[in-house]
């Protein structure tokens, strides 16, 4: 009847294909960053920045916001921004992530803030949410400490990431 019944149920099957690095195996963190721009080419720049995240092999692009124009926000500058929401997977750890952002922001051409205030920028990487982590230490708060607080963030996150419950206060 059937022509291939003198097949083995159970024959040897070996993977032949090398995985890339280490994609495979390690968990995947679903990671929301916050992207902003306020000077020079400020779409140019979030295209550019959410290309270098995904020319990272530890980093996939899962989905990204439209772009919004937004006033500046506890800053004394007349340059609005450009802001934009990407959902990422990712098998970077928390502090290896903003490591690789702020990388990206020096590549981008921002210089390092010695100040602590609040200034115009080429770029601005900050990490919202990473999985369901919480955390607080010198150089993380997850999720952003700000988040709940700022339009730009939650109106374009919104689009992408209809029904995510935030870790503590438990909306969506
Ligand atoms: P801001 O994003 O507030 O305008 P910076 O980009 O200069 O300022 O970041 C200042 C510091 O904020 C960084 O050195 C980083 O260690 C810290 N930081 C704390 N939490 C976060 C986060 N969730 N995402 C990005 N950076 C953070
Ligand atoms: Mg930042």
């Amino acid at each position: 009847i059937f022509p291939y019944y003198h097949i083995p149920l159970f024959p040897k099957i070996t993977l032949l294909t090398s995985v890339p690095n280490n994609m495979y195996n390690k968990p995947m963190a679903i990671v929301y960053l916050s992207l902003g721009s306020n000077i020079g080419d400020r779409v140019g720049y979030i295209q550019q920045a959410t290309s270098l995240l995904s020319s990272n092999p530890n980093i996939n692009i899962v989905a990204t916001s439209s772009f919004y124009e937004t006033e500046p926000w506890l800053m004394s500058t007349d340059n609005w921004f450009v802001n934009a929401v990407v959902q990422i997977s990712t098998t970077l750890a928390p502090e290896e992530l903003l490591k690789e952002c702020q990388r990206i922001e020096c590549q981008l051409g921002r210089p390092t803030n010695r100040t602590g205030e609040y200034s115009d920028r080429t770029i601005d990487i900050d990490i919202i949410f990473y999985d369901n982590v919480i955390m607080n230490n010198d150089i993380l708060t997850i999720p952003h400490k700000y988040f709940h607080k700022r339009g730009f963030m939650l109106v374009p996150m919104l689009e992408i990431a209809e029904d995510f419950v935030h870790p503590f206060f438990g909306k969506t």
